[in-house]
């Protein structure tokens, strides 16, 4: 088995994502950069070699079935396995005039952040998983968020977000008993709360603090935990 090891990060042309994709790349990853946007992935895809890291586009909007089989099979021609998928893609969705306020809302609203936020998980993970079972040491991370904690019950009143981050742990606990018996370790992270375009650089935390855990969570070892939810002091409690 060739040697060099393959990430596929999602919405890995700015913010966390391109954290996450510097991060494993200078841990001798190859990485492979999904992005939906062909000029803001080959951007990233540039910065990412002139930084030393090597790193290839893959085309991928997390909410088209298409687009996910259409990059499976491109990680299959370039790499012949993946090692290492994070879901890092994800939305606020529409958030002015009260948009995520329960008492009012728009079910459309819910039904886009779910499309990304939930649905595309499930989708590229299926995709990937055939080239995730050809490695010997796959890892599955799922870019989450402390506001989908129940206990927490974090940040504002967000009827689309937080819930999506809820499923999105939930879902990550039944892929993790799923593969219970296989070499595929899955979990969640939470970055903190990061400045990048997703919190109009409101965040307390840069990209790269916030991509911490992911890389962590990517290079578990094989005895590493299964089905949890991570920030970067440890379990959160969700
Ligand atoms: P950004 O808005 O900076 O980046 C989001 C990335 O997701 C972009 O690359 C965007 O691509 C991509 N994306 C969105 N929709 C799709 C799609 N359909 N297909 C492919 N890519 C898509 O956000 P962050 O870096 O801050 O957030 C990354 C993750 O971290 C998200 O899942 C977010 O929920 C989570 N998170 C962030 C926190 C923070 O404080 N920033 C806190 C907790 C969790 P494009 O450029 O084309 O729009």
């Amino acid at each position: 088995m060739n040697d060099t090891k393959t990430a596929l990060v999602t919405g890995a042309n700015k913010g966390i994502g391109f954290a996450i994709a510097q991060g494993l790349g200078a841990r001798g990853f190859t990485v492979a950069v999904g992005a939906r946007d062909e000029a803001r992935r080959e951007e990233a895809v540039g910065k990412l070699r002139a930084g030393g890291i090597d790193a290839f586009g893959v085309a991928l909007d997390v909410t088209s079935a298409d687009s996910a089989a259409a990059a499976a099979e491109e990680i299959e021609r370039t790499a012949g396995r993946l090692d290492v998928l994070v879901n890092n893609a994800g939305i606020g969705g529409k958030l002015d005039d009260g948009a995520q306020d329960p008492t009012t809302l728009d079910l459309d609203v819910v039904r886009t952040v779910l499309e990304t936020n939930v649905f595309g998980v499930v989708r590229v993970t299926n995709a990937m998983l055939p080239l995730l079972r050809r490695a010997d040491s796959p890892r599955v991370v799922n870019m989450s968020s402390n506001m989908g904690s129940l206990e927490l019950r974090t940040g504002p009143v967000l009827a689309a977000y937080a819930p999506s981050k809820t499923m999105l742990n939930a879902i990550t606990t039944q892929y993790a008993r799923a593969l219970a018996d296989t070499n595929v370790i899955v979990n969640a992270a939470c970055p903190g709360y990061v400045a990048t375009d997703f919190t109009g650089h409101a965040g307390d935390r840069t990209p790269e603090q916030g991509a911490a855990i992911a890389v962590r969570l990517a290079t578990l070892p094989d005895d590493g935990p299964r089905g949890g939810f991570f920030d970067d002091a440890g379990v959160v409690p969700w």
